[in-house]
């Protein structure tokens, strides 16, 4: 389908399209636009932001609404205020020319009582966070029972936001015969339950193949030492003078200090986290948006609903946790025909996190090295370079100082105020980048100090309660210990998985932390706990006399009431 006309949307919605300056459907909504107006049955979409998935349910949506009903009758769920605005922005504009549709959305974090208020001049459209939904819902202000289309968009993320109650309080109160349209980047397992338990034999579409975004997206990593990962980020923002692009981080902790950094660095950057109030969250992303800010750096959940077209880059400090994440990280760059580049900073233990990433997302990343400090100061100084060339004179200002200026560079040649022009910018560059070593983490030299670090003790043998029997794989492990330390960056050793328990090497230093943050972590079900393995019999016997009593305790773990191993 390559016209909107060939969709079949009436009059008033084609001309709101043109006035939007949508010259012909994306993919996703040459699929669904036409399909949606013939038919009242499910819909399954997998489909990633930017594939202008709001107009391909908004659209049709839109055309099936009475603007004579006052009553509610399209409920639209996403997982954050900002997506909600955004989706409720897109569904005025399309309904311009339409008499009598009221679109309201209704948001955590805001006064219920103006939102009440709102609902109560009649919305034919809502547009709704599940939690606030829910809210409403209770207090009988939101009615949901002449709701026929029910929207759940970017579903994989409200359900990992952790609305699966809200989700299923709200599904079982609308009417059985709605048409229900699910869209959402992955499909994890918990997507798949909401669309067994609450969906009828759905269509199922996916344009995770024609999504243009993916196209134009270079995927490439840096693989360094973990220690490094700050430095990498500062050469990425100094190798592109003109990045644009948000820098994904795992924790709200992390992106606070690597944002410090950058600003304490002199880089125009700030962060985007769930402990900011709303307020300061709108002011960072209004800086962003008018590009005061080239880098931001967030979570995964406050960089949702950021609705920026233009970025050159996306950067992922650490990998997420949950591989699927990946995709909509890199879905941010390479928008609306651009080209854009994801790139994911890592230390030589994630690649096997990176081949996952590549399996269940589809696309290849290419290893690249880390800039050195000549390839940098060479970009910085072509781009000042043409900064310089590309500035615009103003002749009338400029003309009254020019004989004072033209007298100081008398016993300068044209060549040599070239030279001294340049240099006032650049030598900050140089400064620092002269001695800049190289950073890439070369595997081989990775490994061997890690035998270096065990021969040389640094390494402490820790005993862990579970194994093989609870499907504890090394990743798995690993994993387990990044988020108790809330760190990527502590070194693992050697990872033994035993049926009923496991052996792993851990950083000395953090090995005392672990044994207290472990505490308050279940796995399959288990309480866990480490404690030092018995050296002088490679931990096997320690693991067995553990069952009956502990080796040997952590400082500072004495006395406490710990849950039992068994
Ligand atoms: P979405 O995936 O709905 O967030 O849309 C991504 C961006 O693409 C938004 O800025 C839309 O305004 C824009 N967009 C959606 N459909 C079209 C279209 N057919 N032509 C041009 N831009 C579009």
């Amino acid at each position: 389908m390559n016209t909107f006309i060939e969709t079949g949307l009436q009059e008033e919605i084609l001309q709101a399209i043109q006035d939007l300056g949508y010259e012909k459907p994306t993919p996703i909504q040459a699929k669904t636009i036409s399909h949606l107006l013939q038919t009242e049955k499910d819909l399954m979409a997998l489909a990633q932001t930017g594939t202008g998935k709001t107009a391909a349910f908004g659209l049709p949506t839109l055309q099936k609404v009475n603007p004579q009903n006052k009553a509610t009758q399209v409920l639209i769920l996403a997982p954050t205020r900002e997506l909600a605005l955004q989706i409720t922005a897109d569904m005025q504009k399309f309904a311009k020319y339409i008499k009598g549709i009221n679109v309201v959305p209704v948001y955590g974090g805001a006064s219920i009582e103006n939102q009440i208020k709102d609902l109560k001049k009649g919305a034919q459209i809502v547009v709704a966070t599940p939690g606030r939904a829910k809210d409403l819902l209770n207090r009988g202000r939101l009615k949901v029972d002449q709701i026929n289309t029910l929207i759940l968009d970017e579903a994989d993320e409200m359900l990992t936001m952790g609305f699966k109650d809200e989700l299923d309080a709200i599904l079982a109160q609308t009417p059985v015969d709605k048409q229900t349209l699910l869209f959402s980047a992955t499909m994890s397992k918990e997507v798949e339950r909401i669309s067994k338990n609450y969906m009828h034999q759905p269509d199922k579409m996916s344009v995770a193949a024609e999504n243009k975004g993916a196209d134009t997206v270079e995927h490439i990593y840096h693989m360094v030492s973990a220690k490094h990962r700050y430095e990498v980020l500062k050469r990425i923002a100094d190798m592109h003078p003109d990045i644009y692009g948000i820098v994904f981080c795992r924790t709200r902790r992390e992106t606070k200090d690597v944002a410090a950094k950058l600003m304490n660095d002199g880089y125009n950057a700030d962060a985007l986290h769930g402990d900011m109030s709303q307020s300061q969250r709108d002011d960072v992303m209004k800086r962003f948006r008018n590009k005061q800010l080239q880098l931001l750096v967030a979570t995964d959940v406050a960089a949702r609903g950021l609705d920026v077209n233009n970025l050159t880059h996306v950067i992922n400090y650490n990998l997420p946790d949950q591989t699927e994440y990946y995709t909509h990280r890199s879905g941010r760059t390479g928008r609306a025909g651009n080209k854009g580049t994801s790139i994911a900073i890592i230390h030589t233990r994630e690649k096997n996190k990176l081949r996952d990433i590549e399996r269940i997302s589809k696309i290849k990343f290419a290893h690249k090295l880390v800039p050195n400090g000549a390839e940098i100061c060479s970009n910085q100084l072509m781009s000042l370079t043409d900064k310089v060339v590309n500035t615009k004179v103003d002749n009338k200002q400029i003309e009254p100082f020019l004989e004072e200026i033209y007298h100081k560079f008398e016993h300068l040649s044209k060549e040599e105020v070239i030279k001294h022009f340049v240099s006032t910018e650049f030598n900050r560059f140089i400064e620092y980048y002269k001695n800049a070593k190289d950073i890439n983490a070369d595997e081989s030299r990775e490994k061997k100090s890690v035998k270096e670090r065990r021969n040389n003790q640094d390494f402490t043998r820790l005993f862990l309660n579970v194994g093989k029997k609870e499907n504890l794989t090394p990743l798995r492990l690993i994993g387990i210990i990044n988020n108790a330390l809330d760190s990527n960056n502590v070194e693992i050793g050697k990872i033994e998985i035993l049926k009923n328990f496991s052996f792993f090497e851990i950083d000395s230093k953090a090995a005392n932390q672990l044994a207290q943050k472990i505490r308050d972590i279940q796995f399959e079900g288990r309480d866990l706990s480490v404690e030092p393995a018995n050296a002088s019999n490679g931990g096997r016997e320690n693991a067995r006399k553990g069952k009956r009593k502990r080796s040997k305790s952590f400082e500072g773990s004495k006395g406490r009431k710990r849950s039992s191993r068994r």
